[in-house]
This record gives structure tokens, sequence and C-alpha cells, in this order.
């Protein structure tokens, strides 16, 4: 059974103070997660590699509904700022355009997808719904919700003790506009 991480660790982030600090927690999270969905989950889900519609996933608006945080926008802005300056300018106008076409729903194309080189934060900031998205024959080979839960209320106190409150999620190109 997964514990989530801040019913251990909860002394230890109550003394935390930047925001640099928090977004490498943040990593460690997330790689936590990521290796327990590798080891459990994803062997039963269809191979990424053999896709006949790779980023379907990721850019069908009608489908794609992630939300994050401000200290996921921060570290995905990280990576973001490591780029290219003219890779840079196509992402700020694709965040642009992305946030204000984002649907009632809530529902958007992703704007961090790049037909050539995939998630452009798959390894520094991928959220923690797209961790646990795979294409799975049975409903029942899916990681469970709890867990995807039990992490993403370690995310959530872990911006309340970076930000001095709790932190709304957006879609991620109203996210990502929100910390510009
Ligand atoms: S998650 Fe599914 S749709 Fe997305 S690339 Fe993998 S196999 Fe294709
Ligand atoms: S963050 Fe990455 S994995 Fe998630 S929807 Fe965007 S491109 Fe896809």
């Amino acid at each position: 059974m997964y514990r989530p991480y801040w019913r251990a660790g909860v002394c230890k982030w109550m003394r935390l103070k930047s925001e640099t600090s928090a977004i490498q927690k943040l990593s460690e999270i997330r790689e936590e997660y990521r290796e327990r969905v590798s080891r459990g989950y994803e062997f039963r889900a269809k191979d990424c590699k053999a896709c006949e519609t790779p980023g379907a996933c990721c850019l069908d608006a009608h489908f794609v509904n992630v939300r994050i945080t401000r200290l996921e926008a921060r570290a995905m802005r990280k990576v973001l700022d490591t780029f290219p300056p003219e890779l840079k300018a196509k992402l700020e106008e694709r965040i642009e355009e992305t946030a204000e076409f984002v649907k009632a729903d809530g529902k958007f194309a992703c704007p961090l997808y790049e037909r050539e080189s995939g998630c452009l934060v798959h390894h520094e900031a991928k959220p923690i719904p797209c961790i646990s998205h795979g294409c799975y024959e049975r409903v029942g080979d899916l990681p469970p919700t709890s867990l995807q839960d039990g992490v993403e209320a370690s995310v959530d106190l872990l911006n309340t003790l970076t930000y001095g409150k709790p932190q709304p999620r957006f879609p991620i190109p109203i996210a990502l506009r929100r910390v510009t």
C-alpha cells in the first residue's frame, strides 16, 4: 500500500522555505510515483512505441483535462527556461493560444507536446495524471485512483507549505500563463 509522502515527511516539509527546495521535493515525489506506476501497472498498458496515433493522448482537446498547481507550473517553467530561444518563443505562443481556447470543461490540446520529441517535460516535470495515463485494455489494470489521489494530496500540501496557503489547480496552459 502506497503511503502518501505527506504523512511520512510532514515535519520535514514544515521546514521548507524556498520554492527551489519545494521543486526538488516535488521531483522526488514524482519519481517515486513514476517508479511505482512503472513497476506495478505500466507493463499491462499498450506500448507507446507501437502506437498508431502517437500523441493522441496529449493533443486530443476532447480528452486532455490535466490540471496542475502553481508549484508544478513553476517546475515546468524551469524546464522551459532551459530551451533554445526559438523553441521557447514557439512554446510561449502556443501556451498563450491554448490558454485562450481552453474549453469550458477544462479540456485542451497540450501545448507541451512536440510531434518529433513527445512530451517536452517528460523527464523533469511531467504532471502526476500524465504519469498515471496509459492505454489499458481493462479498467482494472489502471493504477487505482486512490494511488494518484494520495500523491496529488502530497503535491497539494507541498504547495501549501511553500506558498503559505492552498493553491488551486488550473489546466496546464492557464497554470503556465499564471506563473509567467
Ligand atoms: S498513451 Fe496511448 S495514445 Fe498515447 S502514445 Fe501511448 S499508446 Fe498512444
Ligand atoms: S504534460 Fe506532457 S504528457 Fe501531459 S498532456 Fe502535456 S504533453 Fe502530454
